[in-house]
Parts: structure tokens; sequence; C-alpha cells
């Protein structure tokens, strides 16, 4: 059993507990400064998150420094090991986690934040049993020079995440980091900082202090600040196309490696042979509406081929109106909040640009919760965008909310190119029963994750990442480490 776990009777004790501060070199570091942190599902005060800036976002990289030449020299299967000994004991702590999450993200307990700290947890095992795959080359230069490569940790990595599913972000970035010897400093999101606090700090029962650290605070003071360090030696972030733009600055004006995992606009193709029991769950899976859309994988744009056209909206309609929307905490619940009042104007906006369109119809599933203890504003019904043309911005951006178009099609190339229409290039999926259509669409549409059949999320050993304006690198999977958390050395060696 953790022992910070233990210090917890009930999940708004944790809060309270991480009320301004900071996890520096192992110690809880108060800050003078506190950001408010809301309840989505009732608009109440939740609890005050850290507002670091410079000086204690300072004060975090020098301890992450401080621990790295210790950390790195500890043999690598042993840093595995650690590691993945911090993932059982996340998972032994899955349910006050979740609560945790669930409080602060407005996400459903059942259908959402069980599953995250659940895959969290699965991440770290995943990675603490590759510690010994951080191996080099031999090249065959001459006989008479041995000639290698090795891989080294990178050194401090500044891991930025943001709020919809944050602690599998979280651990996509912290796993491979520190099975390949670096030390971290770990960006919470400032809406939905405490689950994070709670999971890292069980996390670093099991490390030696500073190898991992955890602040929170605004963009312009914390997340700059981190992004700027000189001892910052590796930036990974996961967040919005527009702050993407400015980190990767951030790290060219220094030249240090920079991931990006950024927004996506996804389409799902469902062609006249697919089978509608698997295409319409899963478009609701793949939109992501048990989560109010708030995924960067959402299949916003789903194009379904004519023949099949009515019989799947309908399917659709009525799968969606029997999800409960409601209270987070409560068991019954499919979908809870949106995370923000400024997330649910966009979302909201969108939308009103949809009904101002000729020719668009919008149609709301399901029914807003009537619990008086809720606070309505930042509940929002799964949405249909029907009929849109193909240059509407609702077609175009990233909504990130409960809002899918669903376009009809009736020629394959033509739905592959506006398939491929898009600045982004994250996922993509294709729905058909044959063989050769599946082949040909997987080779052709542009972006980092296709699938067929299924809309799974995020898997621990399987590569993901985005093409175009979705992002740069890799996360999850053994690639995702070697790539993106080490450096590698060329070693020649004369032997005359
Ligand atoms: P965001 O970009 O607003 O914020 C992400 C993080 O960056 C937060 O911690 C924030 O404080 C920090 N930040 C803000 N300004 C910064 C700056 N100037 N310098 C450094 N850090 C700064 O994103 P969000 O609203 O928290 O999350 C939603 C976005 O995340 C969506 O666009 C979504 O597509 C994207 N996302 C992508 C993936 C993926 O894997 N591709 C996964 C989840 C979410």
């Amino acid at each position: 059993m953790s022992q910070i776990a233990c210090q917890f009777p009930d999940p708004q004790a944790v809060i309270a507990a991480y009320h301004n501060l900071n996890l520096v070199g192992g110690a809880r570091v108060p800050t003078a400064a506190g950001l408010d942190v809301l309840n989505p599902a009732t608009g109440a005060l939740l609890g005050r998150a850290a507002a670091s800036g410079p000086v204690e976002t300072d004060a975090a990289v020098q301890a992450a420094k401080a621990a790295g030449a210790a950390w790195a020299a500890i043999p690598a299967r042993e840093r595995g090991k650690r590691v993945a000994a911090a993932g059982r004991a996340l998972l032994e702590n899955f349910e006050l986690v979740a609560q945790v999450l669930a409080r602060e993200t407005g996400k459903a307990i059942r259908t959402e934040c069980r599953g995250e700290v659940k895959t969290a947890a699965d991440i770290l095992e995943f990675y603490g049993g590759l510690g010994s795959e951080l191996k080099g080359e031999t090249i065959p230069y001459s006989p008479r020079m041995l000639t290698m490569t090795t891989r080294e940790p990178l050194g401090v990595v500044a891991a930025i995440v943001p709020w919809n599913v944050p602690l599998v972000l979280m651990m996509l970035k912290i796993a491979p980091a520190l099975v390949a010897g670096n030390t971290v400093v770990v960006k919470a999101s400032e809406d939905a900082p405490f689950a994070t606090y709670l999971a890292a700090e069980i996390v670093m029962e099991h490390l030696p202090a500073g190898v991992l650290n955890v602040i929170s605070g605004d963009g312009p003071n914390c997340g700059a600040a981190l992004t700027a360090h000189p001892d910052v030696a590796k930036i990974t972030f996961t967040g919005s196309e527009e702050v993407g733009e400015i980190v990767y600055k951030a790290g060219a004006e220094r030249i240090v490696p920079v991931s990006l995992e950024l927004g996506g606009k996804s389409p799902m193709i469902v062609c006249a042979d697919a089978k509608l029991s698997k295409a319409v769950p899963g478009a609701i899976s793949g939109m992501r509406f048990t989560r109010q859309g708030q995924s960067c994988t959402a299949s916003s744009r789903i194009y379904v081929h004519e023949s099949l056209y009515d019989a799947f909206l309908d399917a659709l309609v009525a799968d969606l109106n029997a999800l409960k929307i409601g209270d987070p905490l409560d068991e019954r619940t499919d979908i809870g909040t949106i995370i923000n009042a400024k997330q649910a104007k966009v979302v909201s906006d969108y939308v009103a640009k949809a009904e101002a369109t000729a020719g668009a119809k919008v149609v709301r599933c399901g029914q807003m919760p009537a619990d008086a203890a809720l606070s309505p504003d930042l509940f929002a019904m799964p949405t249909l965008l029907l009929d849109l043309p193909e240059d509407h911005p609702c077609l175009r951006d990233e909504i990130f909310g409960p809002v899918a178009a669903i376009q009809k099609w009736s020629d394959y190339e033509d739905v592959i190119a506006k398939a491929n229409d898009s600045r982004y290039g994250l996922a993509a999926s294709v729905w058909t029963e044959d063989l050769s259509t599946a082949l040909d669409a997987t080779s052709r549409l542009n972006a980092g994750y296709v699938q067929v059949n299924q809309n799974l999320t995020i898997q621990p050993n399987v590569s993901y990442g985005g093409f175009g304006r979705s992002g740069l690198g890799k996360e999850a999977s053994l690639e995702a480490m070697l790539a993106h958390f080490t450096r590698s050395k060329t070693i020649v060696i004369a032997m005359d």
C-alpha cells in the first residue's frame, strides 16, 4: 500500500493537502500564490493549485538536475523495476486517484476516470520492463576498429500536460523518460492538477528525491519559464496547436529537442459494406462522447456511404439518446461535463456557426441533467452536425467537445481526398469488410494512427503520434523511448 495514499481519508483530503504546493526534490514545497480550481459539475471552488512562476520553476529544474547523475548511474533494468513498482502502487490506489480526477475534470467516474488511472498504471508497468532495451549497435566499419553506438539519457526533461487525460499523458512522458535515465519536471494542467500530484507522489515513493518533480501554474508564467530554462534538455508537450507552436519556438531558441502531441480532426470512413453493429458503437467510442468529445483523437469527421447513411444516423442517435448525462460521481452517469467555461463557449460557438449555415442540420441527443445540485453551465448534449459544406469551420477546426460532423459520401476517391484534406493528421479509421479496401485506405490516409473496424484509444506498446499540425514525434512504445528520451553516441575504438 502506498504510504502517500494512506494519508488521505477521502478525495477531498487529497485536494486540501495539495493546496498551493509543488512537489520538488522529494518534498511538498508551498508556494505563495495559488490558482482557483473549480469543480466543473457544480461550479463550486474545489481547491487551489500552486501558481508557480520562474522562481518555483527554477527550483524544480535545479532539483531534477541535482538528482540526474545518481539516477543515470543506476542500472537501466533497476530503474525500470522501480518504475514498474510505481505502476503497481498506482493500480492498488486507483479508486482514490480516479475519484480526485472525476472531481477536477468533470469526467464520469465509471466510464472515464477509473479506466484512465488503470491505463496510467499500465504505462508505468510496460516501460518498467524495457530498461534493458536501451541498446546501441555495433557497426562493421573496419575489422581493426570497434565501432558502436550507445544510448545516453538527455538530462532534465520538461513534460507539459493538458487537462483532458492528464494521468495517461503524464505517464507517457515520465515512464520512458525515467527508465531511460532522465530526471523530469512535470508541469501539471492548471485546470486539473490534483490527480496529477497524487499519482506523481505515489510514483515518487519509488524514486530517489528529485528524480521526479511536479509544479503547476499557468502557461505564460510557469510553462514558458520551464521551456525557456537553460537546464532543460528536452521538452515534451501535449496540448493545443497554438501553444505547441510557442513551445516549439522556445525549444528552437535553445536548440533542444521537442516532441509535440497536438490537436486533430480525425476522419472515420464508413464504407457501404461496413457492419453497422460495429460502426455505430465505433463512432461513439471514437468520438469519445463519454469524455464530452475532449480527445485529440476524436473521430469528429464521420463520412458515411450514402447507402448506409440513414440507418447509421438513426442507430447513432438512438444509442446517443440512451447515454445518461449527469453527475460525474454517480455510477449511473455515462457522460460528465466539459472542463471549463472557456471550452464550453468554444463548443457552443462552433455549434452556433453550424446552426447559422444554410442547408446544415444540428441534431442534439440525450437529455441535460435535472439535478439541482449540478450547475448546468458545463454539461453539453452529444451533437451531430449534418450536411455541412466541406470548407465549414466545424469540418476544419478541432472543436474539442461532443460535436461530430456526419457527411454523406458516394465516391471512394472523393472521400479519401476529403479525409486527407486537413491540416491535421493524428488519427483515422476505415470501416469495411473488404480487405483490399482496408489495405488501400490505410496506405493512403494521411494520419499517424490508422485503424480498421475499431477506434482504440492509446495503447502503451503501440506508437502514437500525428502528422502535419498534429505534432512531431511518437508517444507510447519502445520506439518513443529510444527516439525521444535518449541520445545516441558513436564510439570508434582503434584496436591496433
Ligand atoms: P493547452 O495548449 O491550452 O495547454 C496545455 C498545457 O500547456 C497546459 O499545461 C498549459 O498550462 C501549458 N501552456 C499554456 N501556455 C504555455 C506556454 N506559453 N508555454 C508552455 N506551456 C504552456 O491545451 P489544453 O487546453 O490543456 O488541452 C487541450 C488540447 O490538447 C487540445 O488541443 C488537444 O487536441 C490537445 N491534446 C493532444 C493530445 C495528443 O496526444 N495529440 C492528447 C490530448 C490533448
